[in-house]
C-alpha cells in the first residue's frame, strides 16, 4: 500500500465513525447542574429570619445581580460580599450565620453521579477540565464536602481568572493553559449561551441535557468513553 491510499483508508475510517479520533484532547466540564445540582432558592426562603423581606423580593434583587457577578469574578472579598448582600437585603445577622446559609445549596443527584463515573472514566484518556463560574466561598465549601474535583486534571474558576463565561476571555484562558487548539476541545455546559460563545470561538460545545444525550454527544466527537 503506498501512503496515497494509506492517507485515503485512514480519513474514510474516520468519517464513518468507526475508529476513535485522536482529534479531542481535552475535555471541559461544567459544575453547576452538571455534576452538582444546587438551588438559590433555599437561601432566599433561610434568610426571610433575618430580614422583613419576602424571599420572592429577596430573591428578585439578589439573584442573577451584578453583586454576585462581581463575587463570582473575584473583584469583591466574601467579607466585602456579605457587607453589600446585608444591606441590600436589610439583612440582622452576623457574616458566620449568613456564610452557614449562603454555603448550603448544594445537592448531588443521580445524574450527577453517573456524569461523575463518566469523567472518572475519561480522566484516562483526555485532559479533563472543570470550568466554572463560582465564587470563593461555594468553591471551598465543595471541595470539603462533594467528591467533585478529584475526577479533573485542571480546575478552572471564575473567580481566580477574572471573567466570567460567556465571557471569551475564560475560554481563551482556558485553552492557554491547557496548551490545546480550540477545535481540539469538547465542552459541554447546561447553558445554551455559554456554549454559544465557546463554539464562536471554535470550540466543539454540547448543551448538557441529561448523561445519554452526553454520551451520545461524545462519541458523536469520535470520543472514548470506556
Ligand atoms: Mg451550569
Amino acid at each position: 500500500m503506498n501512503n496515497g491510499n494509506r492517507i485515503l483508508l485512514k480519513n474514510s475510517i474516520i468519517s464513518r465513525g468507526t475508529e476513535f479520533s485522536n482529534t479531542v484532547e481535552a475535555i471541559i466540564f461544567d459544575l453547576g447542574n452538571v455534576l452538582i445540582d444546587f438551588d438559590h432558592w433555599i437561601v432566599a426562603q433561610r434568610l426571610t429570619k433575618f430580614t422583613d423581606m419576602k424571599a420572592q423580593e429577596m430573591f428578585a434583587l439578589f439573584f442573577n445581580s451584578e453583586l454576585i457577578g462581581s463575587f463570582e469574578e473575584g473583584r469583591i472579598s466574601p467579607i466585602e460580599f456579605f457587607s453589600k448582600v446585608k444591606e441590600t437585603l436589610n439583612l440582622k445577622m452576623d457574616y458566620a450565620e449568613f456564610v452557614c446559609i449562603w454555603e448550603e445549596i448544594f445537592f448531588l443527584t443521580k445524574k450527577n453521579i453517573d456524569v461523575y463515573h463518566l469523567t472518572r472514566k475519561l480522566k484516562n484518556h483526555y485532559k479533563l477540565t472543570l470550568l466554572s463560574n463560582i465564587n470563593i466561598l461555594h468553591f471551598e465549601y465543595i471541595k470539603k464536602r462533594f467528591p467533585v474535583f478529584d475526577a479533573f486534571h485542571h480546575i478552572v474558576t471564575s473567580f481566580e481568572i477574572g471573567a466570567r463565561k460567556p465571557q471569551p476571555l475564560i475560554y481563551q484562558k482556558t485553552l492557554e493553559m491547557l496548551g490545546v487548539s480550540a477545535g481540539n476541545v469538547f465542552y459541554t455546559d447546561d447553558r445554551p449561551e455559554l456554549i454559544e460563545s465557546a463554539r464562536l470561538l471554535g470550540i466543539k460545545g454540547f448543551v448538557f441535557s441529561g448523561v445519554r444525550q452526553l454520551e451520545k454527544d461524545l462519541l458523536g466527537e469520535g470520543i472514548k468513553i470506556n
